[in-house]
């Protein structure tokens, strides 16, 4: 639930001074207030401060439920929103919030296209300490991520699956509002975050959508009850839109899979796609989860049929079924189907430097947010829109939590091209890491199942 549920609504007049005295004084403002709003805002007639001071007011005072879904619909309807009405067969989608080998979505895609679901994922790119899924993609030399409508519905209609980049007329509002929460510390508001997420999403239209929403030392969100609350939003506005929608809590309190940067990403996706498990447990684990709620979404199976569509799903993974799917994906997009076929082909860093124990020990906790930092240093992200990233690099995690360590054994090994970041990523590692004498628990994988 959205903080500050029960209020009021407003009688403020329908103008910017209306909007800014609803959301300061809680109260609720109503769809006409806000589709004003964000009409206003878009056409350039409502001047940053004041835009502003919505989003203080939206941050300080929080948003009801009902407000938020209307926030979240004339964003989305300030842009051209694609049309999918030509696709045949029912579409799907899957997004995440964010964290460290966080690839789900190259296994995902292929995998519900096998039981004759459309997956459109329109897809972001990496900045901070989290990667972005086109960034990964793009290590696959020729890579197009960035499609017409008609070509995106060509590709639905022919392999099932499509993922692209948002067009520059897709939800502006969304940009313009982003940009301003970064520059007012306004960020971390659920209600803004829901409604920057589901706008898109609702702009991209698919029919079914289950959110990874991840919590934990390398999430957005660190604690599980803030992650609820935000799948909570999210599922509520999806659901308001007519969307077949659920979350999945998951952690991000560690890597989910052991390699970080783009390339590296890709060759591991490709490993589990072809049916490798044996260090992926964790990876494959949470991506039989969110695809299970997908063929419940498409209708592929029903609600209670959700340990079948698991089996199932399992059972085509180790198959290794979902490659030809992939690889019909990177074809169409203009990637090179050779370096997917022969994934040594792809990028590689010059270097190998590893990270060693000092002692014998366990592993007792990995901020995995340090795990994202030093694959950044390396200069696997990047920390300004639009700067240039190196495929190539990035890092090799060999120990996990409750993983029993020997000193002289590699931790993690980095994969390093010019070696500029090389001494602030190892010590990122070393400081990633807290090595205990007793083995701890392994930290749960998945909180909850929102349906
Ligand atoms: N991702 C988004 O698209 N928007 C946010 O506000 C946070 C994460």
């Amino acid at each position: 639930m959205v903080r500050g549920m029960e209020r009021k609504p407003t009688k403020e007049a329908v103008d910017v001074q209306g909007v800014l005295r609803a959301v300061l004084r809680r109260q609720e403002p109503s769809q006409p207030h806000l589709d004003y709003f964000v009409r206003e805002l878009v056409a350039g007639r409502i001047p940053n401060y004041q835009a502003a001071a919505f989003l203080a007011g939206v941050f300080c005072r929080g948003l009801s439920d009902r407000a938020t879904v209307h926030l979240t619909e004339a964003m989305a309807n300030s842009g051209k929103r694609l049309d999918l009405s030509a696709v045949h067969g029912r579409t799907v989608d899957k997004h995440s919030t964010g964290g460290i080998s966080d690839g789900t979505s190259f296994i995902i895609a292929p995998l519900v296209t096998l039981f004759g679901l459309k997956v459109p994922m329109m897809s972001g790119r990496g900045l901070g300490h989290t990667g972005g899924t086109l960034d990964k993609l793009e290590a696959i030399p020729g890579f197009r991520c960035s499609l017409s409508e008609p070509e995106v519905v060509a590709q639905l209609n022919t392999i099932g699956l499509a993922i692209f980049a948002q067009t520059e007329d897709m939800v502006p509002a969304d940009k313009m509002l982003y940009d301003l929460r970064n520059a007012t510390q306004t960020v971390a508001s659920i209600p803004l975050i829901a409604a920057s997420i589901m706008s898109k999403k609702l702009a991209e239209g698919a029919q079914g959508l289950v959110l990874n929403v991840t919590t934990g030392s390398g999430a957005f969100m660190e604690r599980p009850a803030e992650a609820r609350q935000l799948a909570r939003a999210m599922v509520a506005i999806a659901r308001g839109a007519g969307c077949h929608a659920s979350a999945v809590v998951s952690s991000m309190d560690q890597p989910l899979a052991p390699y970080v940067g783009n390339a590296l990403e890709i060759r591991q996706a490709i490993a589990v796609l072809r049916g490798e498990t044996r260090g992926y447990e964790r990876f494959i684990e949470v991506s039989i989860e969110l695809a299970a709620q997908l063929l419940v979404h498409g209708g592929v199976y029903a609600a209670t049929g959700i340990a079948d569509a698991k089996a199932a799903l399992r059972a085509r993974l180790a198959a290794g079924a979902a490659f030809a799917p992939f690889c019909a994906m990177v074809a169409a997009q203009g990637g090179d189907v050779m370096a997917v076929v022969q994934p040594e082909r792809l990028p590689k860093a010059e270097r190998r430097i590893a990270v060693n124990a000092l002692q014998n020990s366990y592993v007792g906790r990995i901020d995995a947010r340090l795990i994202g930092e030093a694959s950044l240093l390396l200069g696997a992200g990047r920390t300004t829109v639009g700067a240039p990233i190196d495929p190539a690099v990035g890092l090799h995690v060999h120990k996990f939590v409750g993983d029993a360590v020997h000193a002289g054994e590699p931790l993690v090994t980095l994969h390093v091209n010019d070696g500029e970041g090389l001494a602030a990523a190892k010590s990122a590692i070393g400081r990633a890491y807290t090595l205990t004498d007793r083995r701890p628990r392994p930290p749960r994988l998945i909180y909850e199942v929102m349906t």
